[in-house]
């Protein structure tokens, strides 16, 4: 067996020591004679697994009693139709920041359901810094004001969190959800996608404070209604069973390397390893401004797109797979989530000067 070293922005690199367990689980979870995936979400061992892995998260995250913690499906995707759905009801209006791909998809979709007001953005510079706050145009009758805390596509992540006075602040954490401590208190709203930083694709997480819950209109759909998730535990239908069961193995890794403090201190020398090093390079440059850079994908070309492709090409043949930019952007992107290891970005690091010596 030889585990390469995956650079993948998402669905992304997993902890060698959860999927070992998950291995040793797969035929007979415990002693209950079967694998978790063949469980009923129903019986007692799976509900336990289930609330296990949403009381960790709440630990792990810090995150208030008077929150709801959900485990959904449909991807953060249907979260850019679900928020505005609930949320959007009072005054049919929201801000948008748009600082990336996610975020003008997000914005896009908030306009099928009312208004969907662009605060700012910073496509002029193709999203290659974040607006500060006193660029944001806010709208104080807004139902709430939408970022995407981490641009996965272009590399960036908010250095701050903006101030809305009582407008709900509303957060896409799809690609940086664990990976530092938050305080929860200061979003109405927070929702990622397990497959980056939690666990396997088909899980969605939404954390929403109590509030914001069911003033929604009467023809939503029921699935797409908050309230009918709260009111079943997240368990309205089938919930994504062995997702919700990973993502409990994932916390049990975070709490026994010290919790998202201890994640954040490692996800900072891992990042600085990265970005000193392209400060320093004459071949390679980051085109994020400094301030702004995410620790979770890090975005970097040569300036020839000849040369980037053969940086890809030889990287992948030394084992260090996933490192093309996404399609819309080109050049190159590192993504280092929680469960990549130092040692990989290192080994990078190394590739990337030894590949800077030879071109
Ligand atoms: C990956 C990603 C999405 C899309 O997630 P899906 O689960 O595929 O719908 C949305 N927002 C951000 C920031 C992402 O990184």
């Amino acid at each position: 067996m030889s585990r390469i070293y995956n650079f993948s922005a998402g669905p992304s690199v997993l902890p060698e020591e959860v999927l070992k367990t998950a291995a040793s689980e797969m035929l007979e979870y415990r002693d209950s004679g079967m694998s978790v995936m063949e469980m009923s979400h129903r019986s007692k061992v799976y509900i336990s697994i289930f609330e296990d892995a949403m009381h960790k998260l709440r630990e792990v995250m810090n995150i208030p009693e008077t929150y709801h913690v959900l485990f959904l499906q449909g991807g953060a995707s249907t979260q850019f139709s679900m928020i505005p759905m609930n949320l959007m009801v009072k005054n049919g209006r929201a801000d948008y920041v748009v600082t990336g791909s996610w975020a003008e998809k997000a914005c896009k979709e908030g306009g099928r359901f009312g208004e969907a007001r662009i605060a700012a953005s910073s496509k002029d510079v193709n999203f290659s810094r974040i607006p500060k706050q006193n660029e944001l145009d806010l709208d104080p009758k807004a139902d709430y004001l939408h970022i995407c805390e981490n641009n996965t596509i272009f590399g960036t992540a908010f250095p701050y969190i903006p101030e809305a006075g009582n407008v709900p602040l509303v957060a896409d954490f799809s690609s940086c959800i664990l990976s530092k401590p938050v305080d929860v208190s200061r979003y109405g709203l927070i929702y990622a996608g397990a497959q980056k930083n939690m666990g396997p694709a088909g899980l969605t997480v939404v954390i929403v404070r109590e509030d914001l819950v069911g003033k929604t209109q009467e023809r939503t759909p029921t699935m797409l209604d908050y309230m009918t998730h709260v009111k079943a535990d997240s368990m309205y239908n089938t919930p994504p069973t062995y997702g919700a069961y990973i993502l409990g193995l994932v916390l049990d890794w975070i709490i026994g390397l010290g919790g998202v403090e201890a994640m954040a201190k490692i996800n900072r020398e891992k990042a600085s390893l990265l970005y000193d090093y392209l400060d320093e390079s004459t071949l390679f440059t980051c085109p994020v401004e400094k301030g702004d850079r995410s620790l979770m994908n890090i975005t970097f070309v040569t300036g020839k797109e000849d040369l980037d492709a053969k940086f890809v090409a030889d990287a992948k043949k030394q084992g260090f797979e996933n490192l093309k930019g996404h399609r819309s952007v080109g050049g190159m992107r590192a993504s280092i989530y929680n469960a990549m290891p130092t040692a990989g970005v290192k080994a990078l690091v190394e590739f990337m000067r030894e590949f800077e010596r030879n071109n």
